[in-house]
């Protein structure tokens, strides 16, 4: 039995208990909005006060993520411990969990933070298909690796990259030096490059009774690597990412809510990109389909709880506010049948996520 076992793995959280959450972001502002509307308190994580999430919870720890002494004393003042970004030092996390149920658990973020363990995870354990990879420490790793996967292909940092950072495409075997240049002495992974014809994702949840939920298939759209619009329910939706995303789930013992991303070939075929252990920005547009929403999704199954009805009563498109275009916010709030989520965050710096539009088609 490990320390999260002992520490009361099975423990349901009644109302007036303390969710805590590390992370003080977006995801974990609407994780404690959600949580208020079920009489669950919030106790924020986080390196700074002046956060998005600090004005919405009841108590607010500022401490450095790999401070494992202030993350202790912040989980011993909760009763079940999450997270809402997936670099949480895994010493941290385990600290928390020797003191309450972190859910999901310190292992979700083992195999999620390194692209390297996260992809020999996926297609070993729980044998779906993922882009082809190599592991690279040296210019040399990354020639060899090169004429293995042909070009193009992707050089990408192991740990850290998010919304297209830490990655370079690699075109032409002219591109190599650079490529590793621009992101050593960082391990990396090589991937091949998928020619993929759209890019899906699946969020769902797990409670702690195994109970499995998820949304319908989401397509998404990028634009500078950053999410630009979801649309959902998808079209062509065959249930194969659902099956995908919960033996993923089953895997891991996974309690809560989970993002996973696939690219979707030509003939339909679904390659796993990535997976994120949280609430996923794929997710939000559950928020005014008219079920329960990923963030209240994500508290129930952290609290122990049944999960909520995840079928959607109409189809959304979410777009994300990135730097300016929250300034559009009074013309946006105006429209019909549109639903404006902002994160109150002061300064519109591009490529900054400043808040989401949820229209209902
Ligand atoms: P990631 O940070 O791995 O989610 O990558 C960000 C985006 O880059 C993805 O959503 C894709 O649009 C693109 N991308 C990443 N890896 C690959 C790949 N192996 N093949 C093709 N496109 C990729």
């Amino acid at each position: 039995m490990n320390a999260e076992s002992s520490r009361g793995a099975q423990t349901v959280l009644a109302p007036g208990a303390t969710i805590g959450i590390l992370g003080g972001g977006q995801l974990g502002r609407m994780m404690a909005v959600a949580a208020s509307r079920l009489g669950l308190n919030v106790h924020i994580y986080s390196p700074s006060v002046d956060c998005p999430a600090a004005c919405v919870a009841e108590t607010v720890s500022v401490g450095a993520f790999d401070d494992t002494h202030s993350v202790l004393a912040f989980a011993k003042s909760c009763d079940a411990v999450t997270y809402e970004f997936e670099n949480v030092p895994a010493v941290s996390a385990k600290a928390a969990s020797s003191v309450a149920p972190l859910r999901p658990s310190a292992r979700a973020l083992d195999v999620s933070q390194d692209r390297l363990v996260e992809k020999s995870f996926l297609r070993a354990q729980v044998g779906v298909d993922v882009a082809g990879f190599e592991d690279i420490n040296s210019v040399y790793d990354l020639k060899r690796a090169v004429k293995r996967l042909g070009l193009p292909c992707v050089l990408k940092t192991r740990r850290f990259g998010y919304d297209g950072k830490g990655q370079v495409i690699i075109r032409a075997e002219a591109d190599i030096a650079a490529a590793w240049n621009s992101l050593s002495p960082a391990p990396c992974i090589l991937e091949a490059f998928i020619p993929f014809a759209r890019e899906v994702s699946i969020v769902a949840a797990r409670g702690l009774d195994g109970q499995i939920a998820a949304y319908p298939l989401t397509e998404n759209v990028h634009r500078n690597h950053i999410l630009h619009t979801s649309t959902a329910p998808a079209a062509q939706d065959d249930g194969s990412a659902a099956k995908i995303a919960a033996k993923i789930l089953e895997q891991l013992d996974y309690v809560g809510v989970m993002g996973v991303e696939f690219f979707q070939m030509p003939d339909g075929r679904l390659i796993v990109n990535e997976i994120a252990p949280r609430v996923h920005n794929s997710g939000h547009w559950t928020q005014d389909a008219g079920c329960t929403d990923q963030f209240e999704q994500h508290i129930r199954a952290v609290a122990g709880w049944p999960l909520g009805d995840a079928t959607p009563r109409h189809s959304v498109v979410m777009t994300n506010l990135i730097g300016d275009d929250v300034n559009a916010w009074a013309e946006l709030a105006k429209k019909p049948g549109t639903r404006i989520h902002l994160y109150g965050k002061s300064d519109a710096r591009p490529a900054r996520k400043m808040g989401h539009v949820n229209q209902i088609i």
